[in-house]
């Protein structure tokens, strides 16, 4: 008799996008009979203390209807989020209202904002709230091994719990484990940079626009949060950013101040501060039988256009639309674990991935670049945009994931 695994899939790695997946495939239609299992080694027993968060994300409109299907936009307090309207990007040797600069604005899209930032920890919070149902199964532990088989795949807990399940989605970052059990290799290449990230009180207003001036080693960004502070991103060398994190915190608001050009005044840093060393990575291969991965697992991105969640959460929207549409043209459950069905998930992915992942990286290099002729380049080029409407507001319509191939999710609420 053919044996019946445990689950059907198997998320490991219950982050900000194993989380949101794991909603997604609990409110399909057309998956409705699946049962599943998320694996989260850092499962939060409870909402995030109030305080300060020092890792926040720039959300797009698109994730926010990818959340919103999960059911986590409306497990997420509305203190929580905040909407911003504006972007003022520009070079080091201007002034962020030059000719210069870029200026995105929500009502030039006809959007009510621009996204919103929001705290990673309450982000997740919500995602996991959402999933507290009895087709999800979570299991507060870390994942061990995975071992591949033709019809299902047999999943180690390091607790010495066991299971099976017919599919497993590898979601548990970066430094993912499924990924190295599963035998897919990434190919990183680290950036010469990190990233620098405390909170601030500025002395004006953020006026709700996420500011960002790019400097020769990097940008800094100010994100705006509700209670007026700003959240800050400042990337730079390794060697910068260790000398910012052993400051005092009078002597790295000088520094901020400093660094942004008193765009917002006066800067008092009000938490503590960490430093996060930066890389580009993908994956050759997205999926293997029976195994397949979203979010920072399967790629990461330069932070300056904040798009990696972002681009996490439509990983996890794409592989719940074509799990569903495979269901819809007949597939068993047991096929859904097939790699025919998941090669459809990954051209798609990796296709758009890739791009984002290219013109990040290479916008990265362009502001970092001290090569003569660059500065007369990147000001014009950024002139030169600013003057086109259309190229911009493609652009920008790309970067709030409401452009290019997207799934059906985040076109139908449009
Ligand atoms: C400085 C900085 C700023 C950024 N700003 C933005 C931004 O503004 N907008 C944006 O879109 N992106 C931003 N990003 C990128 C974003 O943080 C990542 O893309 C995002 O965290 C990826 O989410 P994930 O769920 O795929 O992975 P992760 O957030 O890494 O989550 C993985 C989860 O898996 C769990 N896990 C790991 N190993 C195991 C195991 N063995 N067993 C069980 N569980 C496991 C972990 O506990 C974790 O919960 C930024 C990144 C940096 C460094």
């Amino acid at each position: 008799m053919k044996m019946v695994p445990d689950f059907d899939i198997a998320i490991c790695g219950g982050g900000m996008v194993g989380a949101t997946l794991a909603g997604l495939l609990r409110n399909e239609p057309d998956l409705a009979d699946l049962r599943i299992a998320l694996i989260e080694a850092h499962m939060p027993a409870q909402p995030p203390a109030a305080g300060v968060e020092l890792r926040v994300s720039a959300i797009s409109r698109a994730s926010e209807r990818i959340l919103d299907r999960a059911g986590a936009w409306q497990s997420l307090p509305a203190a929580m989020r905040c909407a911003y309207q504006e972007m003022r990007v520009w070079d080091a040797h201007n002034q962020p209202d030059s000719e210069s600069a870029l200026h995105f604005a929500a009502s030039a899209l006809g959007e009510p904002n621009l996204g919103y930032i929001i705290a990673n920890n309450w982000l997740q919070w919500a995602a996991l709230d959402a999933t507290r149902h009895e087709r999800v199964t979570c299991f507060a532990a870390e994942l061990n091994d995975i071992e591949l088989l033709d019809e299902y795949a047999r999943i180690g807990l390091q607790d010495g719990r066991r299971f099976t399940a017919r599919l497993v989605i590898g979601a548990d970052g970066a430094s993912s484990r499924s990924r190295r059990c599963a035998g897919i290799q990434a190919r990183i290449r680290p950036y010469q940079q990190t990233a620098l990230v405390t909170q601030v009180r500025t002395g004006r207003s953020h006026q709700f626009t996420a500011w960002q001036r790019f400097m020769p080693d990097g940008p800094i960004a100010f994100l705006p949060l509700n209670d007026g502070q700003s959240s800050i991103v400042w990337t730079t060398t390794p060697e910068h950013a260790a000398q910012l994190l052993a400051m005092e915190q009078s002597a790295l608001g000088a520094a901020i101040t400093t660094a942004s050009d008193h765009v917002l005044g006066e800067v008092h840093v009000v938490s503590a501060s960490a430093a996060f060393p930066l890389q580009l990575a993908q994956v050759d291969e997205y999926c293997r039988p029976r195994f397949v991965l979203v979010g920072d697992a399967a790629h990461s991105i330069h932070p300056l256009a904040g798009q990696g969640v972002n681009l996490g959460l439509m990983d996890a929207a794409s592989l719940v639309q074509v799990l569903a549409e495979a269901r819809q043209a007949g597939a068993t459950i047991d096929a859904l674990g097939e790699r025919a069905v998941l090669r459809r998930y990954e051209r798609w992915r990796k296709t758009e991935n890739t791009a984002a992942l290219g013109l990040v990286d290479a916008l990265n290099r362009l502001f970092s670049n001290q090569q003569p002729g660059a500065g007369l380049l990147r000001r014009t080029g950024l002139a030169t945009l600013q003057k086109l409407p259309p190229v911009k507001r493609s652009l920008m319509l790309r970067a709030l994931g409401l452009a290019g191939e997207v799934p059906s999710i985040v076109r139908r609420a449009g």
